[in-house]
C-alpha cells in the first residue's frame, strides 16, 4: 500500500502515519516528492485496510499497490528517476553514453580507449576488473590493480566510471573505487548481493538476467531499492533464445515495458547482446529509437588484441559514429 499525504501535511501527520505502519508490524518508507510526501508500506503479510488510514490527519489517499515490485514501481512514485553519477546524469532526455573495453587489461590500454571515448563525446568510462568469465582459464581480469587504474582514468579525462562487483568478498573494495558499481547478467538473482548493494551510497547498474523475465528483473531491483539504495539503473543485455546468428538476443520489447512499470532509468547495452561488431551500431541506432536512456558499448584502442570480448569491441572511430548516429536518433524523440 502507499499512503499519499496532502501538500500541507505537517512533519507531525507524516510520522504518526508512520508510526501506525510500524504499529502493524509493517516497515514504512517515507518517498519525498515534489510536491508531497508518499509514504510505502512494505513487508505486509496480507492486504491492509486502507479506511483507517484515510481517516488520519494529513492523509490524502490510500491506495494498494498491484504490482509485485513496490518501491521501483510507478504506482508508488510516477516520475521518472534521474541518477546523478559523478558530473553527469542517467535518465530523463538526453542519451547516456558509456564505453569502454571489456576489461581493464592494462594502464596504457585503458588510457588510450579512455581517450577516444572521451574525446566521441560519451558520458561514462567502462571496464572490468573482476571479470566473470565461463572458463575459468581465460582472463579473469587484473582484480585492485584494474580498479586503480579505473581510478586514474576518472581524475585524468574527468569521467565517471563503471565496473562490475562478483562477489560479497570483493563488494568494500569495488565499492570504494567506482562510481557506478555493476552487478552483471549472472549475479542479477544473487539476493545476498543485491542487497549489500541496497546498502551501498553508490549508485547501482542491474542488468538483466539472461534468462530472466521484466518482473524478476523489477524484483532484483526491488531487492536493492529495499535496503535504501534508490539510484539504480536497469540495462537490458540480450537474453538467450535458439538464434546462432548472435551471442543474445536484444529484448527491446522491454524498455517500453519497462519505462511503462518502473520509474528507474533502462539503458541497453548491444555489444553484449550481440556479440559482433557488425551488430553494435545498427543496435544502437534502434535503442535510442526505442527509448532507452542510454547505451554502455565496448569499444577498444585495438580490438584485434583484447584479452577479452575483442570481437564485438568497436574500434574508436566506430564508437565516435555510433555517438553521433544515437544522440542524433535521439534528439529527434527529445524535440517532438
Ligand atoms: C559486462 O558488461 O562486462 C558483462 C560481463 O556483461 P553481462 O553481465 O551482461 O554479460
Ligand atoms: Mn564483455
Amino acid at each position: 500500500m502507499l499512503i499519499v499525504m496532502r501538500q500541507d501535511a505537517t512533519q507531525e501527520q507524516i510520522d504518526a502515519v508512520v508510526r501506525v505502519i510500524e504499529e502493524k508490524g509493517c516497515r514504512a518508507r517515507p518517498i519525498p516528492g515534489g510536491e508531497r510526501v508518499s509514504i510505502g508500506v512494505l513487508y505486509n503479510k496480507g492486504p491492509l485496510d486502507p479506511a483507517g488510514f484515510q481517516a488520519m490527519a494529513g492523509v490524502k489517499e490510500a491506495i494498494a499497490v498491484t504490482r509485485p515490485y513496490k518501491l521501483v514501481s510507478r504506482e508508488v512514485k510516477p516520475h521518472d528517476t534521474v541518477v546523478r553519477v559523478g558530473n553527469t546524469e542517467v535518465g530523463g532526455n538526453r542519451l547516456s553514453i558509456i564505453g569502454g573495453p571489456c576489461a581493464v587489461e592494462s594502464e596504457s590500454l585503458a588510457m588510450a580507449t579512455a581517450e577516444h571515448v572521451k574525446k566521441a563525446g560519451a558520458d561514462i568510462f567502462r571496464g572490468g576488473a573482476f571479470k566473470p568469465r565461463t572458463s575459468p582459464y581465460a582472463f579473469q581480469g587484473l582484480g585492485e590493480e584494474g580498479l586503480k587504474i579505473l581510478a586514474k582514468v576518472r581524475e585524468t579525462f574527468d569521467m565517471p566510471v563503471v565496473t562490475e562487483v562478483l562477489d560479497l568478498e570483493h563488494f568494500d573494495m569495488v565499492e570504494q573505487y567506482a562510481d557506478i558499481v555493476q552487478i552483471g547478467t549472472r549475479n542479477m538473482q544473487n539476493f545476498s548481493l543485491l542487497r549489500r548493494a541496497g546498502e551501498s551510497k553508490k549508485p547501482v547498474m542491474l542488468k538483466r538476467g539472461m534468462s530472466a523475465t521484466v518482473d524478476e528483473w523489477l524484483m532484483a531491483a526491488e531487492y536493492i531499492m529495499s535496503e535504501g539504495n534508490e539510484n539504480i539503473i536497469l540495462c537490458e543485455r540480450g537474453v538467450r533464445t535458439f538464434v546462432r546468428h548472435s551471442r543474445n538476443t536484444l529484448d527491446f520489447s522491454a524498455i517500453p515495458v519497462v519505462r511503462r512499470e518502473s520509474h528507474l532509468p533502462v539503458i541497453i547495452d548491444p555489444s553484449h547482446a550481440s556479440g559482433y561488431r557488425d551488430q553494435v551500431l545498427p543496435l544502437a541506432r534502434a535503442a535510442a529509437a526505442v527509448g532507452a536512456h542510454g547505451l554502455m558499448v565496448e569499444v577498444h584502442d585495438m580490438p584485434d588484441f583484447a584479452r577479452c570480448d575483442g570481437g564485438q569491441s568497436l574500434y574508436p572511430d566506430q564508437f565516435a559514429l555510433m555517438c553521433r548516429q544515437a544522440r542524433a536518433i535521439c534528439d529527434i524523440f527529445a524535440s517532438s
